[in-house]
């Protein structure tokens, strides 16, 4: 007997970025149709042959996406939004990437995204209103059943659930999304039988919101007609009555739960009448007896033992310790997994350059899965496994729970703050800046290539990076605005380059995870308690400072952006990490401030991502991230202004912790608020500086000057006029010259004819 090994699915986006080379080939226009599914077949290929190769016994189907797993979802369902359905295409393809990214030419907006649970891949919300019907099609599927048979592998396929679905879903003008269950719940029978007809015999349906703490009767009721239609006893959609048993023609489905605990939920999720569950072990070890006992006598229980979301790999022998217990109960009914999706990790850790206290440490998707293999083989007693595996322990992977910041110094009282600053910076009223960054044009990316490469020396580059600042300090002058900025030419992104100047952080060469789309990211990782390098940059600062008598703002990426960006070190929490960071990043911050800077940004676009998925640990998150925001400026003078910037304005879950973080001024992003957000900040006793985005910066229209103005005049009807600022609604380094210097002269303007009309 064997062991049954499988996984919640692969990254999709290729080992060496295949598919994204591939989707903006064809995008662009330079990639055909049949080049692009070649691609995507390679992709597939490779994934399954690991799978195969590490001793999976089924591999996945339906976890492969072009663009995004919802959005396939959506189209498997046959369920597509009206204005794609309309839209005129060339080829069905672009009708999906339409949904995807808009059609411009059309204008055609794209679907909402958002993101996955607590990850931060990025899906497209599915829009549901009273038009929305559901029709199974299953063909592109099925086709890649057929693909991994041709390959000679055991299919098993993935599918997100219904309930997860429409929990995911947003209801158009308040619609309610579960109204539409029993019809989609008939799209997905339909998908079920053409499985069954295709020989599939188990399929895997992912239901993670079975770990959140926040369902109610709704959804409950939702999850146990939803699997009294698509499980054992299959009933038939729209009425009580069930179908005859042919649960031998139908798949079995193994419903799978991921990130969290299903502690609130255990006894709905036990009472689904499907033939295995799937949980994260290591967050659910204390309700293992309870789930045995639920479980029944001829159920799976699939458990995740490797983590699926961090790269630290686990101590393949203890756990194989662990589980040999519950290995002799259920034998071939335990099966092993990771604990959830592997696309939130990279490819494979082969090939880098990784310091000698993470050799053997650490591991991406590839990694993951040999070790899933080694621990069914020491399960199976093929002990001579066990030789390999090295004791595995992280550089910074004892328990540390707790650090309380003792070190944190509170600032004065925000008044008194507010008046010895005003006296100090001289500005004038409704002060006009800018978030930080600049164009990144052409010449900058093409000075970091050179130099990165070796090809222009460190003095060269250094010098070309002081012109860029000088002539930015120069238009900014032109332009007049109030508080200027350096305009961060030297940062390629803004985690990445403090990761780099940060000993304790490692950056690999090519670990990328998706986000979106076509989009990747590669973070760093934590792995030992950090220290500020000779400095994170305060000098480009300085520099910029010298060139103006106006002052120009510090800008530093904060403590919990860094962190939420970055793989943590196992068993520590992430407070702990999180202050560690932050007193790195004050000794910056005091610099800057002794340099004579007066005014330091601590950007924080990830604030509200410290928010778990348990609503009930909310509070707690918000003050140990306001803390270490707190801890990463604390100890400068009254004087010195605080910034900080957050690419949202939806306050409402977090203003707990944005009041604790007790920032000087806040910018957001609203311009495309009406205003009610000004009235609910009012009224929820926001009293410090605030600069909501007076313009899209996301988009290429130029702003017009009445446009602004009128944006300011809605905040200025809520909020005192002495607090408030005037700036775009985020960084511009993905925009030209050409946008940036007419919007700011108009954001200029704006703010001078209130000034006088004042
Ligand atoms: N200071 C950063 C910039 O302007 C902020 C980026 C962000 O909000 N993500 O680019
Ligand atoms: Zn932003």
């Amino acid at each position: 007997m064997s062991i049954t090994l499988h996984t919640l699915g692969l990254p999709r986006i290729g080992k060496a970025r295949e598919l994204k080379t591939a989707l903006e080939g064809y995008w662009k226009g330079g990639l055909s149709e049949t080049d692009l599914a070649a691609t995507a077949r390679e992709v597939r290929g490779e994934n399954w042959r690991l799978q195969n190769r590490q001793g999976m016994s089924m591999v996945n189907v339906g976890d492969f996406s072009l663009y995004d797993h919802v959005l396939d979802t959506s189209f498997l369902v046959g369920h597509i939004a009206p204005r794609f359905a309309a839209a005129r295409v060339d080829r069905e393809l672009d009708r999906y990437f339409g949904a995807a990214r808009g059609l411009a030419d059309q204008h055609i907006e794209p679907g909402a995204m958002t993101k996955w649970f607590d990850t931060n891949y990025h899906y497209i919300v599915p829009e549901i209103g009273p038009s929305t019907r559901f029709e199974a099609r299953p063909a592109a599927l099925v086709d890649q059943i057929r693909e991994a048979r041709e390959g000679g592998y055991t299919p098993k396929v993935q599918l997100l659930g219904p309930v997860t679905y429409l929990y995911l879903s947003r209801g158009i003008d308040g619609f309610p999304v579960l109204s539409v269950l029993e019809d989609l719940l008939s799209a997905f029978r339909g998908i079920l039988t053409s499985l069954a007809e295709e020989g599939i015999r188990w399929v895997q349906i992912d239901e993670p919101i079975l770990v959140l703490d926040t369902l109610n009767q709704d959804w409950r009721q939702a999850l146990a007609r939803s699997y009294a239609v698509l499980g054992r006893s299959r009933a038939i959609p729209g009425t009580d009555e069930a179908a005859g048993s042919d649960s031998q023609d139908t798949p079995k489905l193994l419903l799978t739960t991921y990130f969290e605990d299903v502690e609130e939920e255990l006894e709905t999720l036990l009472a689904l009448p499907v033939d295995g569950i799937h949980l994260d072990y290591q967050r659910n070890k204390g309700l293992l007896d309870t789930v045995l006992e639920g479980l029944g006598p001829d159920r799976v229980l699939s458990l995740g033992m490797v983590d699926g979301r961090s790269p630290w790999r686990e101590h393949i022998p203890a756990l194989a310790e662990e589980l040999a217990p519950l290995y002799q109960d259920l034998g071939d009914r335990l099966w092993l997994a990771p604990s959830c999706n592997l696309l939130h990790l990279p490819w494979s850790i082969a090939g880098e350059d990784l310091p000698r206290e993470l050799e053997g440490v650490l591991g991406f998707g590839v990694e993951k899965l040999q070790d899933l293999s080694a621990l069914g083989a020491v399960l199976e007693g093929h002990s001579n496994h066990l030789d390999t595996i090295q004791n595995r322990t992280a550089p910074w992977g004892s328990e540390e729970l707790e650090d309380s910041a003792d070190d944190l110094v509170d600032r004065q009282d925000s008044s008194t703050r507010e008046a010895l600053q005003a006296e100090a910076l001289g500005l004038p009223r409704l002060p006009t800046t800018t978030i930080g960054s600049f164009p990144q044009t052409r010449e900058i990316r093409a000075l970091r290539r050179a130099w990165t490469r070796g090809e222009l020396g460190a003095a060269d580059y250094q010098a070309a990076i002081r012109d860029v600042i000088r002539e930015n300090i120069r238009i900014q002058e032109e332009i007049g605005l109030d508080v200027l900025v350096h305009g961060e030419p030297e940062r390629s992104d803004m985690v990445s380059f403090f990761a780099e100047r940060l000993d304790g952080v490692w950056a690999s060469r090519g670990g990328w995870v998706q986000s979106y789309g076509s989009r990747c990211v590669k973070p760093p990782v934590i792995f030992k308690p950090v220290s500020r390098k000779p400095d994170l940059g305060w000098e480009w600062v300085t520099f910029a400072q010298s060139l103006t008598k106006k002052p120009v703002k510090g800008m530093l990426t904060g403590p919990v952006t860094i962190l939420k960006w970055s793989f943590a070190p196992p068993n520590v929490a992430p407070q702990v990490i999180a202050n560690n960071i932050a007193r790195a990043l004050r000794e910056e911050v005091l610099e800057l401030e002794t340099q004579g800077i007066a005014i330091i940004q601590i950007d924080e676009p990830a604030f509200r991502e410290v928010l778990p998925l348990k609503r009930s640990r909310w509070s707690q998150a918000l003050d140990w991230a306001a803390r270490a925001f707190r801890l990463s400026h604390s100890g400068v003078k009254s004087e010195t202004q605080i910034h900080s910037h957050m690419c949202y304005s939806d306050f409402n879950s977090i203003f707990q912790g944005i009041k604790a973080m007790d920032a000087d001024v806040i910018s957001i992003e609203t311009s495309r608020s009406k205003g009610e957000l000004f009235a609910e900040l009012a009224e929820k006793g926001y009293t410090q500086g605030l600069g909501p985005g007076v313009y899209d910066i996301h988009s290429p229209l130029i702003p017009r000057t009445e446009e602004i103005r009128e944006r300011l005049e809605r905040a200025l009807a809520h909020l005192d006029p002495a607090r408030l600022w005037v700036n775009p609604d985020c960084g511009l380094k993905t925009r030209t010259w050409q946008e940036t210097r007419p919007a700011l002269e108009a954001l200029v303007a704006a703010a001078r004819q209130l000034r006088e009309a004042r």
